[in-house]
């Protein structure tokens, strides 16, 4: 009895949050595929994560689902450093009422490394020990520009959907530079963020990829490195040219969430980190319901529930979502 009432009571609280309104659910629907698509890109990608594409041909002629294995040793569908740094920021705002700090962001990053996470990059490590030792929250600029700010940077895009474009820099960089403060790594990752708010955004008004693609335009116009027309990239580093390289040629090639995640893990080099930028801005053109049914169900089940319950906290807050 008191089993079903709170099973009821749950109920009719996530009917309150679910709203009528077709608008919002398509918001919420679109933000659980950028969640999602990370999630799956990442747990894809990490199979043939520092693999070339000769060595991934070999091994699995196409590799195109979802198996685990890789360095890490993982069980299928486990996700890496990638989606679990993406919770960590996702609960640096869901923990907060209001906007986070540069220090709030640090102590989430902090709280994610003491849980021995799987794998972490360099750059990471070294942002987040210099703030354990010194409470300094901001990296100073740096030769050093990893794809590590960027591969987490989901939350922001969706919990500032709507926001002011300065409001939206400030979060995207503050959260950036706990570990990484370059000028590329600055720009590749608000492109990142600037994308998924126009997958989701310009979805509703059927002109997604032409939205999402203008803004990878802009990058590659403003810092030429990131030119991804033309010859193939393939075994991306995990240097943020290489990595957005690889990303951008997928998406603009690819109308669906599959055949794009397919062709950026393929590519091999740091697979699960271009499968995860792919997938949250392709999961966010798409939709949920636009992700390959068999791979949400080989999704640990543990990631797949936080994303959705990340994705639905953090779109209830953006300015867009209250505008609706
Ligand atoms: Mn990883
Ligand atoms: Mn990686």
């Amino acid at each position: 009895m008191l089993s079903s009432l709170s099973l009821l009571q749950s109920m009719a609280l996530s009917l309150r949050g679910v709203s009528s309104n077709p608008a919002r659910l398509r918001l919420r629907s679109h933000a659980r595929g950028a969640m999602l698509g990370l999630a799956l890109g990442d747990a894809l990608g990490a199979t043939v994560e520092f693999l070339t594409p000769r060595e991934i041909r070999k091994q699995y002629g196409r590799h195109d689902r979802i198996r685990g294995g890789g360095w890490l040793r993982l069980p299928p569908g486990q996700v890496t450093d990638d989606t679990t740094m993406a919770f960590a920021l996702a609960e640096a705002w869901l923990l907060n009422r209001h906007a986070p700090s540069d220090e709030d962001y640090a102590r989430a990053f902090d709280t994610w490394m003491r849980g021995k996470p799987v794998d972490i990059g360099n750059t990471v490590r070294r942002g987040i020990v210099r703030f354990r030792n010194t409470g300094q929250a901001c990296m100073p600029l740096s030769e050093d520009a990893g794809n590590g700010a960027c591969m987490r940077c989901a939350p922001t895009a969706l919990v500032l959907l709507g926001a002011p474009s300065d409001t939206i820099a400030r979060a995207t960089l503050s959260q950036a530079r706990v570990t990484h403060h370059h000028p590329l790594t600055d720009a590749a990752t608000l492109t990142v963020v600037n994308m998924v708010q126009a997958g989701i955004l310009g979805s509703a008004a059927g002109a997604g990829l032409r939205t999402v693609m203008a803004q990878a335009n802009l990058l590659a116009r403003e810092f030429p490195l990131f030119r991804f027309r033309g010859k193939a990239a393939e075994n991306p580093s995990g240097y943020i040219v290489d990595t957005m390289r690889v990303v951008l040629q997928a998406i603009d090639l690819n109308d669906n969430f599959e055949s794009a995640l397919i062709q950026v893990v393929n590519c091999g080099g740091d697979a699960d980190t271009t499968g995860a930028i792919a997938g949250m801005v392709m999961g966010a053109l798409h939709g949920e319901a636009g992700l390959p049914e068999r791979w949400l169900r080989d999704l640990n089940r543990d990631a797949w529930r936080r994303c959705i319950d990340y994705a639905d906290g953090l779109i209830e807050r953006s300015p867009a979502w209250q505008r609706l």
